[in-house]
């Protein structure tokens, strides 16, 4: 069982967050792992162990720094990683960094067969939810989008998933695309020993040409997209906050009439 999961390289939330030229600004002090790439690292080991053997490969779209997520997966127990680093790649909309993946997992899937590429249900910074569906274009393969369960047997994968008011199950063949719902599983927190080891463990780094990209496909030339403006939002109006003696009532109803809310 090989499976490729992919892992962002984000601010971290809880950071202050900026831009500059209508990129996000990437910082190596307040980068990390994109959280939701989290359950797809859990959902991947779980496969590897439950099948008793495998390899899972952690891939980053990335510059230089993107090695923390790599660092973060092999804390969890990732046994390879990929980080995809190029100026050419600078710019890249979904399209651009769907391409850099898929051959990337092109690339592992000639040396030996990848049997599924696993990511998480977004990126906390991009939240365009679509890279694992362009892979799977990509790449060819049928795509399982959002999983909150997931089986794997006879070569199929199973998943299950919530939408709206229906729970649908879902199936197909391997190799396929699979991305994880945040509630499909809690991330494992690393031991001593992977913590250790993740510090000196060593990763691939692969370029643009390593992965015969067309400079028109990547980066800032072959982005669909074009970022026009990109702001903080501004804060939010002073909070009115009424302790409630009896009067609150009155004083939420004020407030709507004031604000023309009725
Ligand atoms: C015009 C334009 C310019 C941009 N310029 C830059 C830039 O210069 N630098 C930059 O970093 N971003 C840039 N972005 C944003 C970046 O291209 C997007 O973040 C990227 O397209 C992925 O989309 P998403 O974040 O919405 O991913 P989603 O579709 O929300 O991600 C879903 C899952 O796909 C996987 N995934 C997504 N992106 C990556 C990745 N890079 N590596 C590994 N796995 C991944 C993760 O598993 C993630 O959970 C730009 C976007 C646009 C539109």
């Amino acid at each position: 069982m090989r499976i490729v999961v992919t892992v962002k390289y984000v601010p971290d939330i809880a950071s202050d967050r900026g831009f500059q030229d209508c990129r996000v600004v990437r910082t190596p002090a307040e980068g990390t792992i994109n959280e939701l790439d989290e359950n797809a690292i859990e959902a991947a080991l779980q496969l590897v162990e439950a099948a008793g053997e495998g390899e899972v490969v952690a891939v980053s779209v990335a510059g230089p720094d993107g090695a923390v997520a790599l660092r973060k997966a092999f804390q969890m127990g990732a046994h390879r990683g990929v980080l995809v680093s190029d100026d050419a790649l600078a710019g890249s909309d979904y399209f651009g960094t769907a391409a850099a993946l898929a051959a990337t997992v092109e690339r592992l899937n000639a040396d030996a067969p990848v049997d599924l590429v696993i990511t998480g249900m977004a990126a906390l910074d991009g939240l365009g939810s679509v890279v694992p569906t362009l892979l799977a274009a990509h790449l060819g393969w049928p795509a399982l989008n959002l999983a909150k369960k997931v089986a794997l047997a006879d070569g199929a994968v199973t998943i299950t998933r919530e939408a709206d008011d229906v729970t649908e199950e879902l199936s197909a063949r391997l190799p396929l695309v699979l991305s994880v719902a945040d509630t499909a599983n809690k991330p494992r927190l690393p031991n001593f020993k992977l913590i250790m080891a993740a510090r000196t463990k060593e990763y691939e780094t692969w370029s643009a040409a390593d992965l015969a990209l067309k400079p028109d496909a990547v980066g800032q030339a072959g982005a669909r997209t074009e970022t026009l403006s990109a702001a903080p939002r501004p804060p939010r109006d002073e909070v009115e906050l009424v302790t409630d003696k009896g009067e609150g009532g009155k004083a939420l109803a004020a407030f709507l009439i004031r604000n023309d809310l009725v």
